[in-house]
């Protein structure tokens, strides 16, 4: 009895002692895990710490992807690792690094649309998740994005959304072969690594924004040193003031100085100065000065630049105004040509013209003197067919006589020598004499020509034989510019002019001028490009002769015209003054 009562006590003893010591080893047990739980913690706060410090290392975040990397694969274990940049505007995201297992067509730069993405998914729902592709199967419908990725290998992935303000900036991406590599808590750290790259990514895109245009400004830079260095023209820049801000080589070469040497200086005071003949050119009336004042372009054909040795040179230059981005005027720039070899050649030119003509005048006066005799001979020797071959060689004998009179006096206005005999006549006989010498021209082309203004006489002060050739000129235009049985009108005084002016219109119905045109046709040797009378033939010197005789006697000369509808030429002469009347 006594020794079962004894055995009994030292079963319960040994039985609590066991249940002792199973409580001291869940007690050791949970003390080691949570040993090793702050151990993890700590390893994890350390390689967090490393990838914020290795991220905040460099502005340009390319340079440490790759210590990055090396950084979370001892938080979580990868195959592939990858950096998404969305772009909501485009709808794209383009990944910005990857490193490890090869996926076709998803290497750093590609560039695919957000639609069906885990990216876009990622970045819209701003949540970090895990997808796991055990099969094809398992891909969601939603994201055939993923496609691409299971087929190269990879079954499971992270992706974690890096945000910056309250829009994803990019996606964290990690992806593993195996199905179950990643679990609850590495979603946590890829969300806190994403976290920490966030910053780093957003300043990355605005340093790599800011080195595209660097990038773009310095080869605008070298695009445009590459113009203003080759360009033959020479090109400068004055500020508001005329300081001369820029200048290209063959502008300094130009003007004999070192671009170093203009750049500052009055432009005006160093190239500008005087005038050809040396007297004082005042910046008040230079138009480049103009320019600054007005905000306008301005065309200068027949002025001088001055070199540093003191000798000049003819240019042609533009003034051209320059804005700001406010439009408000800050300088100008100047574009100058020299045109000495230009000058040269015109004034071989003109010599040539005035050495031809007066060598024609008189072996045409004569063939023309000639054929007039033997017209008036009224012999009988000859045929009708020889009389009408004499009179058409007499008709175009006159032609050019008369064309032979517009180069002679060409080169007489180039020299200044056109002179006008003034003396009082009646316009009217004028009208008539040249209507008279027309007439087969006009009735050729049964052109109905009227004339207004002629019930008085209308004395002109003027000279006689230019004035009848001032108008012929006109007259013969009009016929040459009109369809046939079209209108063609004089009118004289019917517009009345102050200052003892008389003004003559000829109205025709003809091809008109395009209005670019209207002005450059008193110009010498202009003619307008398929005028729409394709046969009328010309030299394009008629109109500048009439102009400088017109200016001659102290008239002007200009030109109104409707495409398609008409022209009327007018100009004006001066009256035989009342007191002489
Ligand atoms: P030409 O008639 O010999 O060509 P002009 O100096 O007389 O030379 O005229 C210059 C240009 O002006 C002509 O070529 C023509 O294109 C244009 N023009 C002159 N008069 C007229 C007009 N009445 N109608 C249309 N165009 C004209």
């Amino acid at each position: 009895m006594q020794v079962e009562a004894r055995t009994t006590e030292l079963q319960t003893a040994d039985e609590q002692l066991r249940q002792g010591i199973d409580e001291r080893l869940r007690v050791d047990a949970v003390l080691r895990d949570s040993e090793e739980t702050a151990r993890r913690l700590a390893r994890e706060n350390a390689a967090m710490a490393e990838i914020g410090r290795i991220v905040g290392s460099s502005p340009d975040i390319q340079d440490v992807y790759e210590r990055f990397a090396a950084e979370v694969r001892r938080l979580i274990p990868f195959s592939r690792i990858g950096a998404n940049l969305v772009d909501f505007t485009r709808r794209t995201y383009e990944l910005s690094y990857v490193r490890g297992l090869d996926v076709p067509e998803r290497d750093a730069g590609a560039v695919h649309p957000l639609e069906g993405s885990f990216t876009n998914h990622v970045a819209e729902s701003q949540a970090a998740m895990i997808v796991r592709m055990e099969s094809e199967r398992h891909i969601p419908a939603t994201l055939p994005g993923l496609v691409a990725s299971f087929q190269a290998g990879v079954r499971s992935s992270i992706g974690a959304p890096v945000t910056s303000g309250d829009k994803a900036a990019g996606v964290l991406i990690l992806d593993a072969i195996e199905p179950d590599a990643f679990e609850q808590h590495h979603v946590e750290l890829a969300q806190r690594i994403a976290d920490q790259i966030a910053g780093a990514i957003v300043n990355s895109q605005l340093y790599a924004a800011r080195q595209r245009a660097e990038t773009e400004i310095r080869r605008l830079v070298r695009q445009n040193d590459l113009i203003l260095n080759s360009a033959g023209e020479g090109i400068c820049g004055v500020d508001l003031h005329g300081a001369t801000t820029f200048a290209n080589p063959a502008a300094a070469r130009m003007v004999g100085w070192t671009v170093d040497e203009l750049i500052g200086k009055s432009q005006h005071d160093v190239v500008h100065h005087s005038r050809p003949d040396g007297a004082p050119y005042p910046s008040e009336h230079c138009p480049i000065h103009a320019t600054l004042a007005d905000g306008q372009v301005h065309h200068v054909a027949n002025e001088v630049f001055w070199r540093n040795d003191n000798r000049n040179f003819p240019v042609e230059y533009v003034s051209t105004p320059i804005r700001d981005e406010n439009g408000e005027l800050v300088g100008a720039v100047v574009t100058f040509r020299d045109i000495t070899e230009r000058i040269e050649v015109d004034r071989l030119k003109d010599e040539f013209v005035s050495t031809v003509s007066h060598e024609l005048r008189t072996p045409v006066t004569s063939i023309k003197g000639f054929l007039d005799l033997i017209i008036e001979d009224d012999s009988p020797g000859f045929s009708d067919e020889h009389r009408t071959f004499l009179e058409a060689a007499a008709r175009n004998t006159q032609r050019l006589e008369r064309l032979v009179g517009s180069l002679l006096d060409i080169s007489r206005l180039e020299a200044g020598r056109l002179q006008i005999n003034v003396m009082s006549f009646d316009f009217r006989d004028v009208v008539d004499l040249t209507l008279d010498d027309m007439r087969a021209d006009i009735d050729g082309k049964s052109l109905k020509v009227s004339v207004t203004g002629a019930a008085e006489p209308v004395v002109v002060w003027a000279d006689r034989n230019r004035t009848i050739q001032i108008l012929a000129n006109l007259m013969s235009n009009a016929i040459k510019y009109t369809l046939p049985r079209k209108s063609i009108k004089i009118e004289i005084g019917a517009l009345k002019i102050e200052d003892g002016l008389l003004r003559v219109d000829v109205v025709d119905e003809g091809s008109g001028i395009p209005p670019d045109a209207v002005d450059r046709v008193f110009e010498k040797f202009y003619r307008v490009e398929g005028s729409g009378m394709g046969s009328a033939t010309g030299t394009g010197i008629g109109l500048a002769i009439s102009k400088a005789l017109v200016e001659l006697q102290g008239g002007m000369i200009w030109a109104e015209s409707e495409l398609g509808k008409g022209s009327t030429f007018s100009f004006t002469l001066p009256r035989l003054p009342e007191s002489v009347a």
